[in-house]
């Protein structure tokens, strides 16, 4: 007795000592009551009549009275089964029922029937026989034994920890002892059991079982509840299952949202199928959505040593994630919307503005022409009537330059829309580098002949002649480079250096790296502007340069343009000294005769402007121009007035439809953007005539709409070739040369203009 006082008392300071869950509670609650009703049953010992022994006997109760109720809900927590707040407030109250009694031992008979104080030899003894309310007492301690048993023996059985196994088998022998001696006590069945309370023993052997388990097999373990704490404040939710698919373990979370979970036997099934969900969203990758939440589902096998024993499921609340994921997506869709309303507004601006563009130059070219027979004809001017032909050229000439350079600035804007749509794409094919080379050098040399500057090409004479890429794009980016470098030049020269990137011969098919510098002597570019130089619509210095012409595109498009070919620009610049860029592009050699020598021909651009001459007659032919605009009509039928050709006009795709069926032309030129019946479906019409005069003749698009791609769009749909508004006269002659019948076209000599 003694031995598990001082047993249970080291249990207690034990259980103080490390306090840290509901377990350690219950343990504290068992020991405390335990220790009161052994140490009440010391002090009998010492009792000599009636009245001090029950009264000795009421305090011991007093214990004794709870170690039932402790004991099953410390070992139910240690098997991981909760009882609700309801059912323990119950059996406390049935408890201090009891304790009401055994207060009025002596005045009722309801828990003794009978007692008397006797001595055995030494010892007091109170034999007694029992009325109801004390074997109704009994039996709940009965089946307090009972359900630790089978809390016990289930745990054991589902353990799968070597330790855990063994400290719960000592747990179990502890509650058999128990239980035996309670059986023992009860019955009588042992002589000694008659004379004293046998259960003071069964007791004291519990403790030491008890106290090997908590000692040995760390039962009461601090790391464990430690664990089990930080598992519960996890934010997701963990579920263990054993090998079958059985729930051997989850956390607060796990049982806040599942809280079948609870009852996993009853709930089966419903536990199955959220396994099986878990399972597939895995597989797909798709998260399980609950209840307005989003969740992704993991899976961990849970192995000892080599053997797999179960899954760990955790399921994390990724809702915030999706939402999150949600909203970029749907900030997104609206960015890409905002930008394809933009590239289509581009589109369309650019398209209303080519129009009267075209007007323009067209009647600003008619302009000149006349302006140019008068200056040339024979007869007698007044000097004041020379004079103001002389003005009037001067002033046509100012129209066209702005004209185009608005129209440069057009097609600035629509190359940058289409390369951020991620719509710009290389046209690749054969061109010659001599040629290319050459037609910008004219186009330089003209300009920096204009503000005195001097031009200096210097091409590498065994350059591949032929090259097979993007032309127009290569012709672009050169351009703009060497056009900054004359716009930001003052006085000085501009060198053109063209090279291969190493003496290496290389043969047809292969690639090569073409490298252009351009160097300049002009205003140079400050230190702290390198890095706005190839952003959009960015211009340094804009006071200074404020005078020079340009949006800040240039340079944009043409590193965009660069680094789509493959290729990459760089620049070195001393403010005040000049600019070099450098530009590196990868090109693929098509034929390797060399470009031979350059600047020989390039040497002095011829500046003058010669006056207008149709490259061709043909008096015979007759086309048709189709446009719903009777300004474009106008336009046309005048720039090909000198040809002689023979011009009918429609101002719909309708009235062109008429006429085809009435006449046969020669070609036709068909605008496309027209109200009713567009370019392409008056086409596709003429072209479905039966019998139709026109099925063969060619149709020419002649559109305002250049965005990228127009070309292969219209050639696609069937018409013969492309024309882009404004139209310039000698590409349009040179375009009806192509595809009039040669019999009826008698050459002129053309002044390329
Ligand atoms: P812009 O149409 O203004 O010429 P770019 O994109 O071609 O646009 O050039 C951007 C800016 O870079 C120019 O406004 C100019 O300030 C500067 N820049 C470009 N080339 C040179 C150069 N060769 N020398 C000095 N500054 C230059």
């Amino acid at each position: 007795m003694y031995v598990t006082i001082i047993g249970l008392f080291a249990v207690c300071v034990f259980t103080l000592t490390r306090w840290g869950s509901m377990l350690h509670t219950y343990l504290f609650f068992y020991c405390v009551a335990n220790l009161v009703y052994n140490i009440a049953y010391v002090v009998l010992q010492h009792t000599t009549n009636l009245e001090t022994y029950v009264a000795v006997l009421k305090v011991g109760y007093f214990g004794r009275l709870w170690v039932g109720l402790s004991m099953t809900l410390f070992i139910a927590e240690l098997c991981g089964k909760t009882y609700p707040t309801l059912v323990k407030s119950i059996a406390g109250i049935f408890n201090m029922f009891v304790y009401f009694f055994i207060l009025n031992l002596e005045n009722n008979r309801l828990y003794y029937k009978h007692m008397e104080f006797k001595m055995v030899g030494d010892f007091p003894t109170l034999p007694h026989s029992g009325g109801p309310i004390y074997y109704i007492y009994t039996f709940m301690n009965l089946l307090y034994a009972i359900l630790c048993v089978y809390l016990i023996v289930k745990a054991y059985i589902k353990e799968k920890n070597e330790i855990a196994k063994k400290r719960d088998l000592f747990l179990m022998i502890s509650v058999i002892v128990l239980v035996a001696t309670y059986v023992i006590y009860f019955f009588k069945l042992m002589e000694i059991a008659r004379v004293f309370d046998i259960m003071i023993i069964g007791y004291a052997l519990c403790t030491a079982f008890m106290l090997i388990a908590i000692v040995k097999y760390k039962m009461l373990d601090t790391t464990v509840a430690a664990k089990n704490y930080v598992v519960d404040e996890l934010a997701e939710s963990i579920i263990v299952v054993d090998n079958d698919n059985k729930v051997s373990y989850y956390n607060k979370p796990a049982q806040i949202l599942f809280p079948e979970l609870k009852d996993s036997k009853k709930n089966e099934d419903a536990i199955q199928k959220l396994l099986l969900d878990f399972n597939s969203s895995i597989d797909s990758g798709d998260p399980v959505r609950m209840e307005g939440k989003i969740y992704t589902p993991r899976a961990n096998p849970l192995t000892e040593g080599d053997v797999r024993i179960g899954t760990l499921y955790s399921l994390s609340d990724d809702s915030e994630h999706y939402r999150y994921m949600d909203e970029l997506r749907e900030q997104k869709q609206i960015a890409d919307s905002a930008n394809e309303a933009k590239s289509q507004f581009l589109a369309n601006m650019s398209h209303e503005i080519r129009t009267p563009i075209n007007a323009v130059l067209g009647f600003n070219e008619m302009i000149t022409r006349e302006c140019e027979k008068v200056r040339d004809t024979k007869e007698e001017k007044s000097p004041s009537v020379s004079e103001a032909f002389e003005n009037i050229g001067m002033y046509s000439g100012n129209i066209e330059g702005a004209g185009n350079n608005l129209l440069s600035i057009i097609n600035d804007i629509l190359d940058l829309s289409k390369i951020e749509a991620g719509k710009m794409e290389l046209v690749y094919g054969k061109y010659s580098l001599g040629s290319l080379l050459r037609d910008i050098s004219g186009m330089i040399s003209f300009r920096a002949s204009e503000k005195g500057l001097e031009f200096i090409p210097d091409v590498d004479e065994n350059l591949p002649g032929e090259l097979y890429g993007d032309m127009v794009r290569v012709r672009q980016v050169i351009t703009n480079i060497l056009t900054n470098a004359v716009k930001y030049t003052d006085s000085g020269n501009v060198r053109l250096i063209v090279r291969a990137e190493d003496d290496r011969p290389v043969k047809a098919g292969e690639m090569m790296n073409l490298i252009i510098t351009v160097k300049d002597t002009g205003i140079g570019i400050r230190p702290e502007d390198m890095k706005k130089l190839f952003g959009s619509f960015e211009r340094l210095e804009l006071k200074r340069n404020s005078s020079i012409e340009g949006t800040g595109l240039g340079l944009s498009i043409s590193r965009q343009l660069i680094s789509m070919m493959g290729g990459d620009i760089k620049v070195n610049s001393e403010y005040g000294s000049g600019s070099t860029f450098v530009i590196t592009i990868p090109q693929k050699v098509s034929s390797t005769t060399p470009v031979g020598n350059f600047s020989a021909r390039t040497d002095k651009p011829d500046t003058a402007k010669k006056p207008y001459k149709a490259s061709f007659t043909a008096t015979d032919a007759l086309i048709l121009v189709v446009d719903d605009s009777t300004v474009n009509l106008r336009v046309a039928k005048a720039l090909l007035r000198d040809t002689g050709l023979v011009i009918d006009t429609a101002d719909s795709g309708n009235k062109a439809l008429e006429l085809t069926k009435q006449k046969k032309y020669d070609l036709i030129l068909m605008d496309q953007r027209m109200p009713n019946m567009d370019g392409t479906e008056a086409l596709s019409n003429i072209r479905a005539q039966q019998d139709g005069a026109n099925l063969a003749t060619p149709v020419i698009c002649m559109t305002a709409d250049a965005i990228i791609g127009s070309r292969e769009k219209y050639l696609e749909a069937g018409f013969d070739d492309y024309l882009s508004k404004p139209v310039k006269s000698a590409e349009l002659e040179k375009t009806l040369i192509k595809f009039l019948p040669p019999e009826k076209i008698s050459k002129g000599e053309s002044n390329d203009r």
